[in-house]
């Protein structure tokens, strides 16, 4: 019996430090704000947003702006309310080019534009999260790129954890336009499992690369179903043994400081990494990024565009 206490006393500050160890972290970023009216008005969105934020208990998500869909003083008041509510923002550029369509020279001053506006607000940060994750079509405007951002004092936002819930938004509104019947439950669950299981393919792809989860940065947009199921994601992602940290904490890991020498980008940080240590690209291919199975999936499986089942 003794000896059993002795054995469980010495196991005890390993067995919390494994915990400790084991604790996945994430936290919440949103692009493309301000974003259109669509089922739901950008105001609507925004204060929907902005709320279940505060029910959830996310102290700080990370808002990235496109500064020239800022063309009304409604859409100003719309991101003076993400930072009022103590959300951190950033640069998403002027226009959202692609990088491959633009020469370095212009796509530079499209960012030095929106810096210019984002000069205008309180609680920001000096990131730039590339649109559409372009960032390197070819290693010269990569390198490019980066040494501009650098000159800027602005860093790489990256995020971690990829994936399409711009699909799932757009299979959403263009059921609502077409009239039929939409079970928002069921949305839920696609949208967080969808999210959940994103994050968990990429926390084993870090673990599996680096030996240790890193602080995660998941990929979001000022969309209807990401102010919709904003709790419910939230309680998803704790549910799973995932801790939700502020846009500050994720960018204090040393994955920050770290430019990965790939054109492999596109998929963020975690995918770089991994590929840069030997893992095949295809073997990224994943549920969340494929555009045909999240369709199955919101049509089929989940049955979004169906009365909900009773009981929902
Ligand atoms: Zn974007």
């Amino acid at each position: 019996m003794r000896l059993i206490a002795l054995i469980l006393l010495l196991a005890l500050p390993f067995l919390a430090g494994q915990a400790f160890a084991e604790q996945k972290r994430i936290s919440l970023t949103y692009d493309d704000a301000p974003r259109s009216d669509a089922a739901m008005t950008g105001d609507e969105r925004a204060a929907l947003l902005i709320a279940g934020l505060a029910e959830a208990g996310v102290e700080q998500a990370a808002f990235f702006i496109t500064t020239a869909a800022i063309n009304s003083p409604e859409r100003l008041k719309r991101i003076q309310s993400y930072a009022a509510a103590g959300h951190v923002l950033a640069n998403h550029s002027h226009t959202h080019p692609w990088l491959y369509k633009v020469t370095v020279e212009e796509y530079l001053a499209d960012i030095d534009r929106a810096a210019e506006i984002m000069a205008l607000f309180e609680n920001t940060r000096p990131w730039f999260r590339f649109p559409f994750l372009n960032e390197a079509p070819t290693l010269e405007k990569r390198d490019a790129i980066r040494a501009g951002l650098a000159e800027r004092g602005l860093r790489n936002a990256y995020v971690t954890v990829d994936n399409y819930d711009w699909h799932l938004e757009s299979l959403y509104q263009k059921a609502v336009r077409a009239g039929e019947p939409i079970c928002l439950a069921a949305l839920s669950s696609l949208y967080t499992d969808m999210l959940v299981n994103a994050a968990n393919f990429y926390d084993e792809a870090a673990r599996e690369t680096m030996g240790r989860s890193p602080a995660h940065t998941l990929l979001l947009h000022e969309n209807d179903i990401g102010a919709l199921f904003v709790v419910d994601l939230v309680s998803a992602l704790e549910a799973d043994g995932w801790e939700i940290i502020s846009t500050d904490e994720a960018y204090e890991d040393p994955i920050f400081d770290i430019e990965p020498d790939t054109r492999f980008l596109g998929q963020g940080r975690i995918a770089a990494i991994a590929s840069l240590n030997g893992r095949a690209r295809q073997t990224f291919d994943h549920f969340a990024i494929n555009e045909d199975q999240i369709e199955d999936a919101f049509r089929g499986e989940y049955g979004v565009t169906a009365a909900c089942p009773a009981g929902n």
